[in-house]
């Protein structure tokens, strides 16, 4: 089995198919010229995941391992990784307008104070932390989507959302058949980030409008990002939608 092979490719083909047998159907009707019905074809097209077109040019994608070389396997299969995954995770975010990085450099630390991080076109791996979780290669995915996040500097980019989406395109679109995050609706909160952040999103896609979560990377890359927006693409509240998603479970009657 190969990585590149699981669900965010099928997602992909999924949504491919989808506008190939929109194609098909509208065809013949070319002849027929009938209206066009944009109410239609704006009413359908939330049920479509928008995907962004190819990067032009991919980047190279090269590994250093001078302060710890014994990272070099785990850094050689990283290095694949994010090859094979940079240019998925930038078709499934609004990067219509954004230039890609000419490389990308994975750079294996000892220690550092997280486990990942990444900045400057950069991902910086901590050894301890791969020497303990061998199998957290995911991670490479949810920090490859901040450089294809690399919002510019500025307001109106809450943290919670930026780490939701990365959270989001790792468990939902690299690894969806992993366990999924149990909400206690009496603690959680969509501000949470993360994996909570993520269920969110990943609920609104499937709920609401599969255009979702390109439509809030485009507001954060063009600085212009409110919470309202939730309420443009779903027609309610961030706090009605977050009450439909963990519903409070009703309080106990009391006994008297
Ligand atoms: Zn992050």
């Amino acid at each position: 089995m190969t990585i590149f092979a699981r669900r965010p490719r099928s997602a992909v083909m999924t949504a491919l198919a989808f506008v190939g047998a929109g194609f098909l159907w509208t065809a013949p009707s070319a002849h027929a010229a009938p209206p066009q019905n944009t109410v239609r074809d704006a009413a359908l097209s939330k049920y479509v995941y928008p995907l962004a077109p190819p990067m032009a040019r991919v980047p190279d994608v090269s590994v250093d391992v001078t302060d710890n070389p014994d990272a070099e396997a785990w850094a050689r299969e990283a290095q694949k990784l994010v090859a094979e995954w940079f240019p998925q995770v930038w078709r499934l975010l609004a990067t219509e307008q954004t230039t890609p990085p000419r490389a990308i450099k994975l750079i294996f630390r000892k220690t550092i104070s997280a486990p990942a991080y990444a900045a400057n076109n950069a991902i910086t791996v901590n050894g301890e932390w791969i020497r303990s979780h061998p199998d957290d290669l995911g991670m490479m995915v949810h920090e490859l989507t901040h450089l294809v996040q690399a919002y510019p500097p500025g307001p109106n980019k809450p943290g919670w959302l930026v780490e939701g989406i990365a959270d989001y395109i790792r468990w939902w679109r690299y690894e969806p058949e992993a366990p999924r995050t149990r909400i206690d609706p009496l603690k959680a909160s969509y501000r949470d980030s993360y994996r909570i952040t993520a269920a969110f999103l990943a609920w609104l896609t499937a709920r609401y409008d599969k255009r979702i979560v390109p439509k809030l990377d485009k507001a954060l890359r063009d600085g212009k990002y409110a919470d309202g927006l939730f309420q443009e693409v779903t027609d309610k509240n961030l706090d009605t939608l977050w009450s439909e998603f963990a519903p409070k479970p009703a309080a106990t009657e009391k006994k008297e």
